[in-house]
């Protein structure tokens, strides 16, 4: 693996279906589509959606006949013309489903269903908080088949919004990694660093702008591995690797950083074994960046 090899796997960028953005706009197609025979409706609800977990986990979904009222969301078509249409709970009772969202199953999910979970939680939520127009107050109304929504008074259009975040593997020309913990985690919890893009900031400013903040170091050669959404509630997270000198003194932000500190893979392993550090699930981009540094799985690795 070269240093800048791209991320390979990422649980919640693995979305399979055509998202037919060009059909959004055509209301007779968008009809046809809901009327259709074999079309499949996930209802969603705080994030979560119903699951199926024998013989895998796998999304439960409705006809439309059997949705809840309101707005539909389009979500995708799959490759046999099956269209798959999201919409807001409540929860319909499928049988032997139990509801979940994406820290349960986003990893478990197989692509297609990961992908459409993902989707629909991040649609929910956006429509949600976003009823009113911001330039003047009044109400707005879903269009493009629950991808915009308009002022009822000016006409303005309103898009899904996403925060970008930057994420970054540090590590020092020992091929070490900076680990840290921040203030309101448990003892032992410890991640990359990460932070949100600013206005007027390009991706590799946030980068080094966070670093240094953080921790006080100073970081080069920034290069970009990967990005998966994380509507948790509405995150792009983009991961990053840099490089800081391994020997200059850490300064962590009391207000971000509890405690920060180098670590070789032996110096990982050992602290997971010993219980000090526990592992990250598979769900985030933090845990395949470690991962991807360390060489595999870590030790004691959860399955979500
Ligand atoms: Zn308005």
């Amino acid at each position: 693996m070269t240093d800048h090899a791209p991320l390979e796997w990422l649980a919640l960028a693995r979305g399979t279906l055509d998202r037919v953005a060009l059909r959004r706009r055509d209301d007779a197609w968008v009809k046809a589509a809901w009327a259709a025979p074999g079309t499949r409706v996930l209802v969603v609800e705080g994030g979560r959606a119903p699951v199926v977990y024998e013989p895998s986990p796998t999304l439960a979904f409705v006809a439309p006949d059997e949705a809840p009222p309101g707005d539909r969301w389009l979500l995708g078509v799959d490759p046999s013309g099956t269209a798959y249409f999201g919409a807001a709970g409540p929860l319909p009772e499928v049988e032997g489903a139990a509801p979940a969202g994406l820290r349960e199953v986003g990893a478990l999910l197989e692509d297609r269903d990961s992908g459409l979970l993902t989707h629909v939680v991040a649609l929910e939520h956006w429509h949600a908080t976003h009823r009113f127009c911001p330039r003047c107050g009044a109400p707005t109304e879903v269009r493009s088949a629950g991808h915009v929504r308009v002022c009822t008074v000016d006409g303005s259009e309103h898009f899904p919004r996403v925060d970008p975040a930057v994420i970054m593997l540090v590590r020092d020309e020992a091929d070490r990694i900076l680990l840290a913990r921040g203030p309101s985690w448990p003892a032992d919890r410890r991640s990359v660093l990460a932070g949100f893009v600013e206005p007027g900031e390009s991706l590799e400013q946030a980068v080094a702008r966070e670093v240094i903040e953080e921790v006080g170091l100073a970081v080069r050669d920034v290069r970009y591995l990967g990005s998966q959404p994380w509507p948790l509630p509405r995150s792009l997270m983009l991961g990053f690797t840099a490089r800081a000198d391994g020997r200059a003194p850490l300064r962590p932000d009391p207000e971000e950083i509890l405690d920060a500190a180098w670590f070789t893979r032996e110096e990982l392993r050992a602290a997971i074994d010993a219980g000090e550090v526990v592992a990250p699930g598979p769900l985030s981009i933090a845990a395949q960046l470690i991962m991807r540094w360390y060489g595999g799985p870590l030790p004691k690795m959860p399955l979500f």
